[in-house]
């Protein structure tokens, strides 16, 4: 086999390892089928190229435009995955492995672009909540706002899932708009390396958006500035070293760290063997085990059960272990893997030897197993151990020690609080799991447990066909934890965008603020033109563009016809007596969907023009009663427009129904979709 030669790719030119570049090896045989790094890189130039070419570029572009950049960057890895694959067995990573990380890094990409084009708007400003009034007359007004950082992203990633771990920062941060330097985990930057060669092949992201640096980082993290973030995921150890470099605090520049993390699984009371549970428990805690060999920040490492189900989990747990087949992942019969290098595998069975000084080994002796279709003296293979710490109160590295493979420990609770604290002993964690199908006993986890883990997972009978598993980071939840797993947060949906981005307090009149949000604020300036605004297609409606409707009085008549005719007969429209005795009504009131419908009749512009439906209301507040007699008259301002296909875009008005005397008496969003 040719020596893989894994370059770095900066300031737009791919840069070749040279004399100083490390040896990668090859999980299976063990020998060396690649070099990476290059101790010439020009760190001051690349982070320069990102500030000055990547970011205008990035920057200039709409969330939305960002968000079909990723759709496409996505759908173009998907079709050249297979790539990927072919690459990542040499890391020891089973077919289904390579789903999770592969498949799981497109996914993630996936549905940050639908996010991104669904929940955020198609300008450069994201609100952070609604304008709040800061004067009683509302022309001074408040309002939050994000905009991108100014600087670039330094991705630092650990070496088990070489495209997940690196989708799942770049997605986030190249919708916000910020350009990055990924440095992949050298043992299996050749995987990362070829991903990021495909992307940049596609063509579709702009020049600068995105470097790479195969192999050591250099000074780069020396030469950052106050607007850079640094996102690392990996060890406690080295978290600890990167993140107090006093350039680093002395700028403030923001780290955020993914780090280790002794996760727990907890066997509810109720759960006993020969429910559903029970089996589903043994069941996520053998795959959290052995999937991509143990080396997850998710797996769980620490199992919490009843004291008196422990031997029937542990004998449970031993008939599963003893049917996975290990040995070389390209097999189809190979369930797990190998781990990543000789290193990881001496690194792990110290850690386990750690583990085992306070509990005993039941299952998984690494002097004798079986490997299949590899030579288990060259490989990194291990078999997966299961320990029983009888003692867990008092242990030390059962709570504090994380072998990177596919090592677990189990240990008794009394009750629950008991399994509280000992799941907190962890120090804090990425995800901790409950199976109970008891609600009050997940409520108790909960409230006991949750500060210390960034993700909690119930599961039973109900959800198990479609939970997404213990160890599944979800782009659309948030994944890091407190204290022990690196403080950090990342995903969460649009939360995990904004760590990119910078919220700044806006203060000003409404029309200033409109000009900055791209949207309209109560007490801007209205537009008032000639033509209604239903006969204008979208391109050519404003943001402020205003239609005051004539009044329409409401009678007694009108309340009782809207009863009979839809069935809503309440009190408060038809008997004045009780309706008067009610604290919120003066007598008989019109119905508040009665005043909806008399609005619609009240803007409508009856004929065929673009706009083709009305799609929804928001924040509906009925905030004073109409009585008959009243009158109420409608205005219709354009709040925002939201670009959606080449055909039509979704306008949002701000709908106010003033009475007689002008005072408000309902308020809301209406949506329509307009053709372009
Ligand atoms: P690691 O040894 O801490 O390395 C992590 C990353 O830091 C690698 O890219 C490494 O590069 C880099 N690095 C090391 N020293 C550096 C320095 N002085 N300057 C700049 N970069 C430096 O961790 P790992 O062995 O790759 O990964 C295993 C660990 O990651 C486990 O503890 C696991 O729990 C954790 N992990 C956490 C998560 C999470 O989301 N919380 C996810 C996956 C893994 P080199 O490879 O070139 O040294």
């Amino acid at each position: 086999m040719t020596l893989l030669q894994i370059s770095s790719f900066a300031c737009g030119e791919w840069v070749a390892p040279d004399a100083n570049a490390r040896p990668i090896e090859s999980a299976i045989t063990g020998e060396v089928i690649a070099r990476a790094g290059t101790a010439s890189l020009d760190t001051a130039a690349m982070l320069a190229h990102a500030r000055k070419i990547g970011g205008p570029a990035l920057r200039k572009l709409t969330f939305h435009d960002r968000a079909r950049m990723l759709k496409a960057l996505a759908t173009f890895l998907n079709a050249q995955k297979q790539a990927l694959y072919d690459l990542s067995f040499n890391t020891g990573a089973t077919q289904a492995d390579n789903a999770i990380d592969i498949d799981g890094g497109i996914g993630t990409m996936f549905v940050f672009a639908a996010k991104g084009r669904r929940e955020m708007p198609d300008v450069h400003v994201y609100l952070d909540g609604a304008p709040e009034q800061l004067s009683r007359g509302g022309s001074f007004v408040g309002q939050h706002i994000y905009t991108p950082l100014l600087g670039v992203a330094v991705h630092i990633n650990a070496f088990n899932f070489p495209v997940w771990g690196m989708l799942e920062k770049l997605a986030p941060a190249l919708l916000a708009g910020v350009p990055c330097i990924v440095k992949p985990a050298t043992a299996s930057c050749y995987v990362a390396e070829a991903c990021v060669r495909l992307m940049l092949e596609s063509g579709i992201l702009p020049p600068g958006a995105l470097q790479l640096v195969s192999g050591g980082l250099g000074d780069m993290l020396d030469r950052l500035e106050a607007q850079d973030i640094v996102a690392f995921t990996g060890s406690a150890q080295t978290a600890l070293s990167l993140r107090s470099n006093p350039h680093i605090l002395r700028n403030s520049i923001r780290f955020t760290a993914e780090q280790d993390s002794l996760n727990a699984s907890i066997l509810g009371p109720d759960a006993t063997p020969g429910t559903p549970e029970f089996d589903l428990f043994v069941k996520e805690v053998q795959r959290e085990m052995t999937a991509k060999a143990g080396q997850k920040c998710t797996a769980i490492r620490r199992i919490i059960a009843p004291e008196a189900q422990v031997h029937a989990v542990i004998e449970a747990l031993c008939a599963r272990l003893r049917k996975v087949q290990i040995g070389d992942p390209r097999l189809e019969t190979t369930r797990m893997g190998a781990l990543i290098s000789a290193a990881q595998r001496r690194d792990v069975l110290a850690k386990a030897a750690l583990i085992g000084s306070e509990a005993e080994r039941v299952f998984g002796n690494p002097d004798a197993f079986e490997v299949q279709g590899a030579d288990a003296a060259k490989g990194a293979f291990v078999p997966p151990m299961l320990f029983h710490c009888a003692n867990p109160d008092s242990a030390i590295h059962v709570h504090g020690t994380e072998a990177f493979g596919p090592v677990s420990t189990i240990m008794g609770y009394s009750d629950l609080d008991h399994a509280i604290t000992l799941a907190n002993k962890g120090g804090g964690s990425l995800v901790a799991s409950v199976i109970t199908n008891d609600p009050a006993t997940a409520r108790h986890l909960a409230l006991g447990a949750a500060a210390w883990h960034g993700r909690l997972y119930f599961n039973n009978r109900t959800s198990m066909a479609e939970s997404t598993g213990h160890g599944a980071p979800l782009p659309h939840m948030v994944h890091g934890g407190p204290g022990r797993a690196g403080g950090g947060e990342e995903l969460g949906g649009i939360r995990g965008v904004l760590h990119y981005m910078q919220r700044t307090a806006i203060q000003g009149s409404p029309d200033i603020l409109t000009a900055i949000m791209g949207q309209w604020v109560p007490g801007a300036a209205e537009i008032l033109a000639p033509a209604h605004p239903f006969t204008k297609p979208f391109g050519a409606l404003h943001i402020g563009e205003t239609l005051h409707t004539a009044p329409r009085t409401v009678t007694l008549e009108d309340i009782e016809h809207f009863a009979a005719f839809t069935g809503d007969t309440f009190y408060a429209h038809m008997n004045e007596e009780a309706a008067a005795a009610n604290p919120f009504f003066p007598g008989r009131v019109a119905h508040g969907y009665l005043l909806l419908s008399f609005a619609a009749g009240l803007f409508v512009e009856p004929n065929i023009g673009p706009v083709l439906a009305n799609t929804g209301l928001d924040a509906l507040r009925f905030l004073k009663p109409v009585q008959p007699g009243d009158s109420i008259k409608v205005r219709l301002t354009v709040k925002a427009k939201t670009r959606r296909n080449d055909d039509y875009g979704e306008v949002r008005w701000h709908v106010t129904l003033t009475n007689q005397s002008g005072e408000a008496v309902a308020e809301y969003e209406l949506l329509t979709m307009n053709s372009l």
